[in-house]
């Protein structure tokens, strides 16, 4: 079980966490349990990172004193045992000053590398796992805490995106867990973390806790992940566009990396892979309606619920950019070229197309990227290989998922028929060959209108 920060701040919401633990603890289930920093704390991190050259003793003590408060305040509301309280204020205490002691040198430094990144973020989930652990223990449940390197997560040294060596991970992973679950002894284990070769810290990702929770499954064969959040589950689009958007109660693995990009649950886009090998299920669940089943996610979904479209999802605040020109015709590496120097200046690529022609290529991009990727392109490519660079702000990219599409003719019909009828104009186009999502952009301001039609047309067919 994964617990996101959003379902830890406050006193209320984590003893609803704990109880829905003991929930499944009385009913003899094995449980290990991932959680991840307290709401918003790893954000603070990486802003207190970026700010670093400005950052004085005033603004650091500030920051260390707001970590302290919330970490310390739900210490002092939820445990009620005095020797416990101090054993876990204690400790506390302890990282806190480690983590002023790494800040205080990083400042002085000025600058933070990929490196002391992780370990100041590491900090986020250190403080709250102990809590959750000793929150478990006041309820009579026997609990130890773990960060990423006691459970056995071991990692590439790619900070910030690190990846697990799985093989070894499995090893120590297993070794670590078995033996306490055996002893009925529930894990609480830091998300997001894991170390490198050299002992070192390591992040996996933003959004990594999921992430860790399906590593620590297949390592330990576990008979299925649930994702704790504040969800349904993944629905069949955005419910603030469509009122009547349903939950999904089945999708396949590749159904739910395509929806994990939009809408109501962002996914790390890897946390699936070490569980669809395993075939190991993934249930996304909402911890303040704990009757509800939520989406469950699986190698093979078995429910007779068989719509060739199971969701309409839609990303705002993109961009699209058009690049042309004779220079990127018929000479092999251009695209290349083009998307290399993108990618090293950190420009993610959500969408591509280009003409058989070959003399323009049109890319999708996060509106927040638009001015990076411009600059590089002029910097690198205008008046050589580029002629010209169009760009076309506010675009929504709109994309119908299911696996039920492949093999179905009429699908890109239906959709473009039903947005042509309302009049909307389409601007681009893509469709991998697996069939699974066909996508477009249109002008964000015909975007809700769009969605609402295709929704009811493939969804919620009258
Ligand atoms: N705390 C980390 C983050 O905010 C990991 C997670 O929440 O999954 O990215
Ligand atoms: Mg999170």
């Amino acid at each position: 079980m994964k617990f996101g920060g959003s379902l830890l701040d406050n006193e209320k919401k984590l003893l609803n966490v704990i109880n829905i633990i003991n929930t499944y603890y009385s009913l003899e289930y094995e449980i290990v349990v991932v959680v991840s920093a307290l709401y918003g704390i790893t954000d603070k991190i990486s802003a207190l990172c970026d700010e670093i050259k400005q950052i004085n003793r005033n603004s650091l003590n500030l920051f260390l004193k707001n970590m302290e408060n919330v970490h310390i305040n739900l210490v002092e509301k939820v445990i009620h045992d005095k020797k416990d309280k101090h054993t876990l204020l204690h400790l506390l205490k302890d990282l806190l000053n480690e983590f002023r002691d790494v800040l205080l040198g990083i400042s002085i430094l000025g600058d933070v590398t990929p490196k002391s990144r992780d370990y100041l973020f590491s900090f986020g989930e250190r403080l709250s796992t102990p809590i959750v652990s000793f929150a478990l223990k006041s309820i009579g449940i026997n609990s130890i805490f773990l960060n990423g390197k006691e459970v056995g997560i071991l990692t590439d040294s790619n900070y910030g995106d690190a990846k697990p060596l799985m093989n070894t991970t499995k090893l120590r992973v297993h070794h670590k867990i078995e033996p306490l679950l055996k002893q009925n002894i529930i894990p609480v284990v830091t998300g997001f973390i894991g170390c490198d070769q050299n002992g070192d810290t390591t992040t996996i990702g933003r959004g990594g806790s999921d992430y860790s929770a399906t590593i620590i499954a297949a390592s330990i064969n576990a008979n299925e992940v649930w994702l704790w959040g504040d969800v349904n589950g993944l629905m069949t689009a955005d419910t603030k566009i469509v009122k009547n958007a349903l939950v999904l109660e089945e999708v396949s693995f590749s159904e739910a990396l395509e929806l994990s990009m939009f809408g109501s649950k962002y996914m790390h886009p890897r946390a699936l892979e070490p569980v669809m090998d395993s075939k190991i299920s993934v249930r996304i669940r909402n911890a303040n309606n704990i009757d509800h089943p939520g989406t469950l996610i699986t190698q093979m979904p078995t429910l007779t619920y068989n719509k060739t479209v199971k969701s309409i999802t839609v990303i705002r605040n993109t961009a699209l950019i058009d690049v042309s020109g004779g220079g990127l015709i018929g000479s092999p590496g251009t695209a290349a070229k083009i998307f290399d120097a993108l990618a090293k200046h950190q420009v993610n690529i959500m969408m591509i197309s280009q003409t058989p022609s070959e003399s323009s290529i049109t890319i999708v991009v996060k509106k927040e990227d638009v001015d990076k990727a411009i600059r590089t392109l002029e910097l690198n490519f205008l008046g050589k290989l580029i002629k010209r660079i169009d760009v076309s702000e506010n675009v929504a990219v709109i994309a119908v998922v299911g696996s039920g599409m492949r093999g179905i003719k009429g699908v890109a019909a239906k959709t473009f028929g039903a947005v042509a009828k309302r009049d909307i104009n389409v601007i681009m186009i893509t469709q991998g060959s697996s069939e699974l999502n066909l996508a477009f952009v249109i002008d964000d301001k015909n975007c809700e209108e769009a969605v609402n039609v295709l929704h009811q047309e493939f969804i919620n067919v009258k």
